[in-house]
């Protein structure tokens, strides 16, 4: 094993991982106040000059492209499509050379709207996160009254060609941990890929409970309760869901079990906050402030020289089931879920 960072080339740690998978935050404000990710009142706001420019963000996206052989972009948030400069950012992200996917976490909240503009950017996909198909759960869970929204933005993102269109869910104990069977039905239905999400310890009023969290386990037992599942004979790769073939396929259902599962031994990631700091991990409690030495003159080997020292530091685990856990101080919407 190598014990000092590469001075070229990729994204590597000391366990021999390569991140080729960057995740852009492009804001940590949010139109919805998700129960499992933010409080009713919302957060203390990242101010103005501390959130990267939009040519701050493209710049540090091509470097990760061009110098470090990132091939996979993501963006978002908080909710990516509330930043102003979105269409611009994708645009600019598509016309990199080697061009990387490009794809998008959203509410879907004006999905139906940008769609079209989104794809004519070059936006590849989206990932739609809609947690229950009934609306005063809807409202209950999101605080906001706007699964009609959601819906009309997925159906747009399906016909703008944003394909194949995700669907992200959370299921809560006592809330919505009944709707898994029905949220499959809806996406298999309507040419949608479902994929639930174990909830992990991410909120910003430290509320996770190990105890009472829905397992992958139980998820899978509830959607066999209504469908075959048998397992996937593609290749899962990186790739942090687990899937399996609904009813014999092609429909495929995911499970992301990032807690009784994880899968951090095949981790691809890394991350980019709002406001320019790398984070080799979800759960990390270090940051690398690439926003202070891009702001500095830093150039962008420099700049591609601190992400790979970033990187190299990555921890084996989250270890979530460690008794020496701490919880990152960022909740997921200020890191970028
Ligand atoms: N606002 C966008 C959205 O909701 O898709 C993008 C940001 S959101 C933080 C990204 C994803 O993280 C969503 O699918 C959301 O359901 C998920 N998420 C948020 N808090 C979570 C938690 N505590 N555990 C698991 N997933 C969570
Ligand atoms: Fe907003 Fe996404 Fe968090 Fe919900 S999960 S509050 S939509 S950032």
């Amino acid at each position: 094993m190598s014990v000092a960072p590469r001075t070229d080339g990729v994204l590597v740690d000391r366990y021999g991982r390569v991140a080729r998978d960057l995740r852009v935050s492009l804001t940590d404000k949010c139109n919805l106040r998700c129960t499992y990710c933010m409080p009713a009142e919302g957060l203390p706001w990242l101010a103005g000059p501390e959130l990267l420019s939009d040519d701050e963000v493209v710049r540090l996206v091509r470097v990760a492209v061009e110098r470090l052989d990132v091939t996979e972009v993501r963006f978002t948030g908080g909710e990516p499509l509330i930043r102003p400069g979105l269409l611009d950012i994708v645009g600019a992200v598509a016309a990199l050379e080697p061009r990387p996917r490009i794809s998008i976490t959203t509410n879907g909240i004006g999905l139906d709207r940008l769609a079209p503009a989104l794809r004519t950017a070059g936006l590849d996909r989206v990932n739609v996160s809609l947690d229950t198909l009934d609306p005063a759960r809807f409202t209950q869970l999101t605080r906001r009254p706007r699964l009609d929204a959601v819906l009309a933005g997925l159906a747009g993102a399906a016909a703008a060609g944003l394909t194949p269109v995700k669907i992200n869910s959370v299921l809560m104990r006592g809330v919505n941990d009944d709707e898994a069977p029905a949220l499959l039905r809806f996406a298999v239905d309507h040419g949608y890929q479902l994929r639930i999400i174990e909830q992990m310890p991410l909120d910003a009023q430290h509320g996770w409970d190990r105890g009472t969290m829905v397992t992958a386990e139980e998820i899978l037992a509830s959607l066999r309760t209504r469908f075959d599942l048998s397992p996937d004979p593609t290749e899962r790769g990186a790739a942090p869901a687990e899937t399996w073939l609904v009813d014999g396929g092609p429909a495929r259902v995911g499970v992301i079990a990032s807690v009784t599962r994880p899968f951090c031994g095949d981790c691809d990631r890394t991350r980019l906050t709002a406001d320019g700091q790398v984070r080799a991990c979800l759960f990390a409690t270090e940051e690398s402030d690439l926003r202070a030495a891009l702001r500095g003159g830093a150039d962008d080997d420099e700049l591609a020289r601190r992400w790979r020292t970033a990187m190299w530091g990555k921890r084996a685990g989250h270890g979530i089931d460690d008794p020496t856990f701490l919880q990152p101080t960022r909740p997921m919407s200020a890191i970028g879920g």
